[in-house]
């Protein structure tokens, strides 16, 4: 049957509609599609991982270096600058290094077993007076709170180096302890001597703590403190090469109140070497910076008893990177500062006071001095709890968010192309 010239021209406008509403729902479709690979690959190793699982190392041992992230981050090292020395014998894993009955390179700069410093480590605070309060071996979840009301009463704040393999067991701690107004640094994953393992457990132990600091708070740690003090030029050089500076404290600050809890030492006994230290302070033409811990009852004891003579005798306690002068403290800051800390089981109530450097902090760069892995490596950490939660994780709250946008977008332009052909014909 012969067409009418009107029922053609009916049937092209037909013809034309059809065309470009097919146009513009491949094009939906493609973006879908492109969205949906992008997304594949950033949850990639989440879903390699068998449900339940925790994405974190265990803890109480170095991490496995045969992971993905490890063997990216080892990539980011350039091997050339790290000094080929041995990996140092001890006698019980986990524990400090024995140190040779022979002689210690001086060239390897084995602060264990030669008392050696190199330029860069950080010993003590450039001014006078001042007092580089630090704390390790943290968080615990039954006195680290104590710890932080302790400073806030004595309106201080300190620098934190937790492990990351305690901080799993309370990360809410991490985001209190910053809320507060302290600064958080890192004493590594597992708190095994670090001479004693090899370049790639170093890197191990380094980049999961850093990364598990990061989740949790989005700050980017700058700061670690060797354990047991266990630093020489190979370790050195791994820790300059992922971004980080070595902290030890100043020679005979070491307040031994770690000897508490093996009761090797008796309260009486460290006030005695502490206040022999003030009488000696004011021959020093710099700050110091002290060893102290959080871990247990009678260190929150002794900081109170040390802080209220050290506080008389004219000392200023602060955390390390002030004492440095170091404005920010770390190698990125969240660009949402001030969120809230993840619940806690505790039935304590969380402090509601502001980050007091902190803000500042935020307006800064977000410079990162680490190198950072690729994003298949940052997907590997769980999704993100709070809202103020790291940048990398932002790609995946875009992910989400793009979900609805891409049906939109796709409504729209199928819209656009019905009425355009509308006006033409
Ligand atoms: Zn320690």
């Amino acid at each position: 049957m012969k067409e009418s010239p009107s029922g053609n021209k009916v049937g092209r406008k037909l013809s034309t509609l059809t065309v470009l509403g097919s146009v513009a729902l491949i094009l939906g479709l493609f973006s879908s599609t492109v969205e949906a690979a992008t997304a594949e690959v950033v949850h990639k190793l989440d879903k390699s991982r068998p449900a339940g699982q925790s994405p974190w190392p265990d803890s109480g041992h170095p991490p496995s270096v045969n992971s993905p992230e490890v063997k990216a981050w080892v990539k980011q090292v350039d091997w050339s600058k790290v000094p080929k020395l041995p990996i140092r014998h001890t006698p019980s894993h986990g524990h400090a290094p024995e140190c040779p009955s022979s002689h210690v390179n001086k060239e390897d700069c084995w602060w264990t077993c030669n008392g050696c410093y190199a330029p860069d480590d950080i010993i003590d605070c450039p001014k006078k007076n001042v007092w580089g309060l630090t704390f390790d071996d943290g968080p615990s979840p039954k006195t680290t709170m104590d710890m932080l009301d302790l400073l806030e009463e004595k309106e201080v704040n300190a620098t934190f180096f937790v492990t990351g393999s305690k901080s799993t067991k309370a990360p809410w701690l991490l985001k209190e302890t910053i809320n507060r107004g302290h600064h958080l640094a890192s004493h590594t994953w597992s708190h095994f001597g670090l001479t004693t393992l090899t370049n790639e457990q170093i890197v191990a132990e380094f980049k999961w703590t850093e990364q598990f600091i990061f989740h949790h708070t989005g700050y980017r740690i700058k700061y670690y403190r060797p354990p047991y003090g266990d630093v020489d030029n190979r370790v050195r050089a791994i820790a300059r090469e992922l971004g980080f500076k070595t902290v030890i404290w100043t020679d005979e600050w070491d307040t031994q109140d770690w000897q508490l809890s093996e009761k090797t030492i008796t309260s009486k006994q460290i006030v005695g070497i502490f206040k022999n230290g003030l009488s000696d302070i004011q021959r020093r033409d710099r700050g110091i910076i002290t060893l102290q811990h959080d871990g247990h009852q009678e260190m929150v004891d002794m900081a109170r008893t040390l802080l209220t003579m050290g506080l008389k005798n004219g000392m200023q306690p602060m955390n390390v990177a002030q004492c440095l002068g170091d404005d920010v403290g770390y190698n990125a800051v969240p660009t949402e500062p001030g969120t809230k800390p993840e619940t806690r089981p505790e039935t304590k109530p969380a402090s509601n006071k502001a980050p007091k450097a902190d803000e500042k902090k935020a307006k800064e760069s977000t410079k990162n001095g680490s190198k950072d892995p690729a994003p298949a490596v940052a997907a590997a950490v769980p999704k993100p709890a709070t809202k103020g939660d790291i940048t990398t994780l932002v790609k995946e709250k875009e992910t989400t968010k793009s979900d609805a946008s891409r049906v939109l977008v796709t409504l729209a332009m199928s819209a656009f192309c019905v009425v355009t052909a509308a006006l033409v014909l």
